[in-house]
């Protein structure tokens, strides 16, 4: 058969090892990226830690990712001391365990798997595949998840240091107006300020875990083989254009959730990523809803608050008298369990609805989703731009500060709330960004424009990241 005799002359299959940071926010792109991979004929093998691939065990159950014998999952330990099982892990300290303890492990794995590895796709942040991809001759493709200007942002921490700009000299410069500073040497990111900068240089000390951990991504991104981007290029245009002088060679393709709705359906599509069990109940609670009427409030898997900002979020949602859907994750407030206001409840009984995880891309898809109350995750800008919906922006860290500035300040699809959160404030943003006023209007107008780009970006055979995709498979991880 013809199968038969393409078995002889190509008796194993390329094979991709895909292993992303171990955090919701880059399993959840790097599963789509692997799943696009797997179409074009790769046998996959999807490395998580066993901490994640415990929580996804079950949050997903055992039918879910036992995988096919052509898509795996496989574990490697994540070196950290044994941690509260449904929480968020402390990021400093899984930042140094990647730094110091993942190298053996994971080369000790690629050892045994078969058929042979052919190459590795490995987040941005898991820099130590390189050295293994060296030892095996194979490339290493590295994937960033997060925005491209974000990366740019990271990839300024040399300079940063050497100038002089951070460390800063002590705690009285986050005050004293010295994030303001403009710095204006960072291609594509005209009148960017210190505090619009990831947010690891916000420390006084001289050795922080982050900066060391940041300053090493940007010395091993010259490595890569390549680079992958989920962004597209009318959204990043002059940031891609400046890294692709950088950097080795950058593909874009983004939004990859578009690439993925274009292959046909498969057995694939059950598996899942979420490390929280998606509540589905708010989706037949939107359906009884009207169009465009709903706020939907998501502050993603790591952001965490003090229960006094909890309840100012509260107190504007209420006073706004606009329909909500409230994520709280368990571990969301700091020390404390999420505890809302007897009146809040009381007030929202009708017009509310309180979740734990919900499956986030399903609901900014629901019609009746009019607004997006966001930490501006990477992830979740994205899937907001994709689903048309322009958003409420309270960055917690990393380059969630970057991705608020590109959408108030670059793209005219947001609007900011001051980190010292206040309900009023929240309450007349709310107003606005529902449609109350010519801005939110024009947020509307400007994030529908967006999502039609992005659509543009993965149209088959002709879009940029669907032409990328097909570039970065066949000259970089089939050759
Ligand atoms: N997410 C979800 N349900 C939730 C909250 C988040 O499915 O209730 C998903 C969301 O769709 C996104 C990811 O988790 O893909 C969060 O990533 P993001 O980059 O937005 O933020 P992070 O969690 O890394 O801060």
């Amino acid at each position: 058969s013809s199968q038969a005799k393409q078995q002889t002359h190509n008796p194993c299959p390329p094979h991709a090892v895909c292993i992303p940071y171990p955090a919701q926010g880059h399993i959840n792109p790097m599963l789509k990226l692997a799943k696009l991979l797997h179409h074009k004929g790769f046998h996959i093998t999807f490395i998580n830690t066993e901490f994640n691939h415990r929580r996804l065990l079950k949050s997903q159950g055992h039918h879910s990712i036992s995988g096919t014998p052509s898509f795996r999952f496989e574990t490697i330990p994540d070196g950290l001391p044994p941690s509260e099982f449904d929480a968020t892990q402390d990021i400093p300290a899984l930042c140094h365990s990647i730094l110091h303890n993942f190298l053996n492990p994971f080369r000790v794995l690629l050892a045994k798997l078969n058929p042979p590895v052919t190459c590795i796709v490995s987040d941005v942040g898991m820099g130590f595949t390189v050295k293994v991809a060296e030892e095996l001759g194979i490339p290493d493709v590295f994937f960033n998840t997060a925005s491209a200007s974000g990366f740019m942002g990271y990839m300024q921490y040399p300079k940063l240091m050497e100038n002089g700009l951070t460390p800063l000299k002590d705690t009285s410069y986050l005050t004293n107006g010295y994030l303001d500073t403009v710095i204006d040497w960072i291609p594509g990111m005209n009148g960017i300020r210190l505090k619009d900068l990831p947010s690891f240089i916000r420390t006084t000390e001289p050795s922080d875990i982050m900066i060391d951990f940041i300053l090493d991504v940007a010395h091993n991104a010259h490595k890569a083989s390549a680079i992958i981007f989920n962004t597209f290029n009318a959204l990043e245009h002059d940031v891609l254009e400046g890294l692709s002088t950088m950097l080795p060679p950058i593909y874009t393709l983004g939004p990859l959730q578009s690439l993925l709705n274009q292959i046909p359906q498969n057995h694939l599509n059950t598996i899942g990523s979420s490390l929280w069990k998606e509540q589905h109940d708010c989706l037949p609670w939107l359906d009884s809803k009207e169009p465009d009427s709903v706020v939907y409030v998501n502050f993603g898997s790591i952001t965490v608050m003090t229960s006094q900002q909890l309840i100012e979020f509260a107190w504007g949602l209420v006073n706004s008298k606009k329909t909500f859907l409230w994520v709280i994750r368990p571990d969301l407030v700091v020390g404390d369990s999420a505890i809302l206001p007897p009146d809040f409840v009381n007030e929202t009984k009708e017009r509310g609805l309180l979740a734990s995880w919900c499956p986030q891309e399903q609901v900014l898809n629901h019609p009746s989703v009019g607004g997006f109350l966001t930490h501006c995750g990477w992830n979740s800008t994205l899937e907001s731009i994709c689903s048309g919906v322009p958003m409420l922006c309270w960055p917690f860290f990393a380059e969630q500060q970057t991705n608020c500035w590109l959408c108030c300040k670059e793209w005219g699809i947001g609007m900011e709330i001051n980190s010292d959160v206040k309900r009023e404030e929240v309450e007349s943003l709310i107003t606005e960004l529902m449609g109350g006023g010519e801005k939110g209007k024009e947020m509307k107008r400007k994030v529908t424009g967006w999502k039609k780009l992005g659509e543009e970006a993965t149209a088959s055979s002709v879009g940029p990241s669907y032409l990328d995709f097909e570039k970065v498979v066949n000259c970089v991880l089939k050759s």
